[in-house]
This record gives structure tokens, C-alpha cells and sequence, in this order.
């Protein structure tokens, strides 16, 4: 009998997980559920810079994940070439210089392809500087990826049945998981896979599970297209600038209401005007649209990847970095739902493993 598996979410956690899902098993029925087109606010992967890479915030067991997908990255990218992604180098200095040492030692010793630059070396690889800074870290092999573009890529893939609703609950029968309640009638399931980012808290609450993420927002603002001028990805301080395919410039910034931010637009204007104090650029920066993206934070700041005990029909994935992460998350996803061992990179990343995150609680005393 054919398994039917339905995804909840198609941003690039249940894109990811469907087109692995087609690969290891050809046959299997694959249905992605989501309420939010994916370009929308509404969705994190709508509102992500889309830089790939493994490195800072890291130990070295996070560092060996995050790298695993990086090159999980590649192999995608060399099987589709279509894919919209671009694999650049990166110049990251937005550290103190204490912190950039270390950041390089630590990285260089765990195999990264990493090297720390001087103000003169990086004016050299990056001429567009108008002051470089004293150093910086130049990394090769990241990839930038147009995600909702991906996203979309993948689900075509795979050859899911993608499917408008929104989700408000799981259906249980006699305690197992077998299927999601929408706004449009029940789909029912073998296993069930949530990948619902900010809506993954709530569908769990109606199942008496408490899992919680922290409050953090990113503003995102994308130009209308330049001429080609920048060929690095670079993380500085206050801001992150790269320029995709089609010319437009991102710029990701800070901006959190609930830490004292007020004014949006000031701040979009802020964020310009440092990458125009910054750098040379070929034409004035006009911005096309911008974004506050909600993370999808954990309270740990680690993936959340499992089964959701005490069912073993209902798998979640959950994490910021999810761009980077996706490809190893939906293959260590895949290992799971099929009974596989997991890659010993992934081990640690148990939906249960945080007792800050997972907590079951008193379904009387639910606010739901
Ligand atoms: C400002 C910002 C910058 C970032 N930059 C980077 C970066 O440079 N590199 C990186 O690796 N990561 C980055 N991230 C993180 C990354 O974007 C996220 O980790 C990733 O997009 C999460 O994807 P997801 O598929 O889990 O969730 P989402 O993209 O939020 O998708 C959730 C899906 O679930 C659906 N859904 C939710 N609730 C329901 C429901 N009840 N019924 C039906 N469907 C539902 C939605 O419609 C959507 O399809 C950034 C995030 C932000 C906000």
C-alpha cells in the first residue's frame, strides 16, 4: 500500500521535505498544505535574506549540521541548475575584532573554508568599499538562495499535491494522529508533518503540547534592480547587503517593536543610508518593497526535528536558520518517517530535546 504522508507548510522546510520525501520514496502519496502564499509576510521563508552558510553562533556540533546542509546545498544546486541560488563568497565583520579571531580559529579548525583579511586585502577583493574595514572574514562556498522561489521550485519537483487551506487542528482517532482538520474538509494521513513554522505553537496547543518560540523580527529591504556591482555576500555591522540575479540589492536589518523600534520607515531609511555611506554603488539605491519577517526561533535557538511524542504518526520541524538548514532537516526528516538511521550530524536535534521548547501540559488548564 502507498504511505500517504501530508505536509503542513510549504516554506522551505515542507518544500524541502516533500522533494526528499519524492526522491527516497518515488511511489509515496505527498500532499503540502499551506494557508499563506509563499512571497507573503506571513511566512518567515517570505521574508528570509536567504544566506546559506555555517558559521558564528556556533558549537561544533550545530557547525558539522549546518555544514552538512551547506554541502547538502550543492548537490542540489549540481542536479538542478535551475534553481534559483547562487553559490558567492562571503565577507563577514559584523563581530568585534576579539570575536572575529576567535570566530576564524574555530572555523579553520573544523575544516570551513575560511580566511581572516586585512583593510587592504578586503578593498582588494571588495573595490566598492568605501572604507574597508580593519578585517573581516572572507568564506567561499555559501550559497544565496531566492527561498519562496525555491520553495516553489522544489514543490514542482517533487510532484506533491500542493493544496490552499488553512489548518486547524489535527484529527485523532483512538489516540493516533491520522489526519489535519482545514478550511476545507478533513485530509487524512499516515503521517502527518508539520512544518508550520509560527503556526506550529497552536496546532500543538490543541493537542495539549506546549512548545514555545521567542519573539524576533527582521526587516528585509529589497531595490529595485542595479547594474551588477556586487558578487559577495557581506555581513556588516547594523547591516547584511547581497544582490541577487536579477540585479535587486537585500538588505536585512534590525527592527524589533518589542524591544523599543517605533518607526519602520525611518528604519528602512536608516538601513539605506549605511549601505550608501558604505559603499560605491552604480546607481542611487531605490527600495522596491520591504518586509518584517517573524523567526522561527526556538527557545534554544536549535532545530527542532521529530517525532511529537506521544504520537508516532506526527512529526515537526522547527528552526530559524532554516534556510541553511532545510536540506539536512528534511533528510534527517525522511530518515525518520522511513525507519532509517539518522545521520549522526542530527542526532541531537530531537523535537523533545529542550525542555524550554517541549513541555506537555494539563489540557484543563490549556488556554485553548
Ligand atoms: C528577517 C529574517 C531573515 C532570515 N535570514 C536567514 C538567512 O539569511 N539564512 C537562513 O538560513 N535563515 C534565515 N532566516 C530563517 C529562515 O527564513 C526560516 O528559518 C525559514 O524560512 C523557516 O521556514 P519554515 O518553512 O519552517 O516556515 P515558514 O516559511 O514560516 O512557512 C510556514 C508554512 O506553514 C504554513 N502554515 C502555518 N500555519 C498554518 C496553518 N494553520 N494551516 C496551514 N498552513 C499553515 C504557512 O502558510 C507556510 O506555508 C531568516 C528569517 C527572517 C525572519
Amino acid at each position: 500500500m502507498t504511505d500517504r504522508f501530508l505536509i503542513i507548510g510549504q516554506g522551505i522546510l515542507g518544500a524541502c521535505v516533500a522533494y526528499e520525501l519524492s526522491q527516497r520514496q518515488p511511489n509515496a502519496d505527498i500532499t503540502v498544505i499551506a494557508a499563506h502564499p509563499l512571497n507573503s509576510g506571513a511566512t518567515a521563508t517570505g521574508a528570509s535574506w536567504g544566506w546559506v552558510n555555517a558559521h558564528t553562533d556556533n558549537d561544533q556540533y550545530y557547525f558539522d549540521f549546518r555544514n552538512a546542509s551547506r554541502m547538502l546545498w550543492h548537490d542540489l544546486l549540481a542536479d538542478h541548475p535551475d534553481l534559483a541560488a547562487q553559490i558567492l563568497p562571503s565577507l563577514v565583520y559584523d563581530l568585534d575584532p576579539e570575536a572575529l579571531d576567535a570566530a576564524f580559529l574555530h572555523h579553520r579548525n573544523w575544516g570551513y573554508p575560511v580566511n581572516l583579511l586585512s583593510h587592504n586585502e578586503i578593498q582588494q577583493v571588495t573595490p566598492i568599499f568605501r572604507n574597508a574595514p580593519p578585517k573581516a572574514l572572507l568564506t567561499q562556498g555559501e550559497l544565496g538562495v531566492e527561498q519562496h522561489i525555491v520553495a516553489e521550485q522544489l514543490l514542482a519537483k517533487s510532484n506533491a499535491t500542493c493544496r490552499t487551506a488553512y489548518v486547524h487542528s489535527m484529527i485523532l482517532k483512538d489516540g493516533t494522529v491520522t489526519g489535519a482538520m482545514t478550511d476545507q474538509g478533513a485530509v487524512y494521513a499516515d503521517k502527518v508533518i508539520l512544518a508550520a513554522g509560527h503556526g506550529i505553537p497552536p496546532l500543538l496547543r490543541r493537542l495539549g503540547i506546549h512548545f514555545q518560540l521567542a519573539k524576533s523580527t527582521g526587516l528585509l529591504v529589497r531595490s529595485t534592480p542595479m547594474a551588477p556591482f556586487l558578487d559577495h555576500m557581506i555581513m556588516g555591522h547594523e547591516f547584511h547587503i547581497r544582490q541577487s540575479a536579477d540585479g535587486s540589492v537585500l538588505i536585512g536589518g534590525a527592527f524589533d517593536a518589542d524591544h523599543g523600534d517605533a518607526d519602520l520607515d525611518q528604519a528602512v531609511e536608516n538601513l539605506c543610508n549605511l549601505v550608501r555611506l558604505n559603499f560605491d554603488l552604480p546607481s542611487d539605491l531605490e527600495v522596491h518593497k520591504y518586509s518584517l519577517g517573524t523567526r522561527v526561533l526556538p527557545m534554544d535557538g536549535r532545530p527542532k526535528i521529530g517525532f511529537v511524542a506521544p504520537y508516532d504518526t506526527l512529526y515537526a520541524l522547527a528552526m530559524h536558520g532554516g534556510v541553511t538548514n532545510a536540506p539536512m532537516a528534511a533528510k534527517t526528516c525522511v530518515d525518520d518517517l522511513l525507519g532509517e538511521p539518522r545521520d549522526t550530524r542530527s542526532l541531537t536535534y530531537d523535537f523533545a530535546s529542550s525542555p524550554l521548547s517541549f513541555d506537555p501540559i494539563n489540557k484543563d488548564s490549556s488556554d485553548v
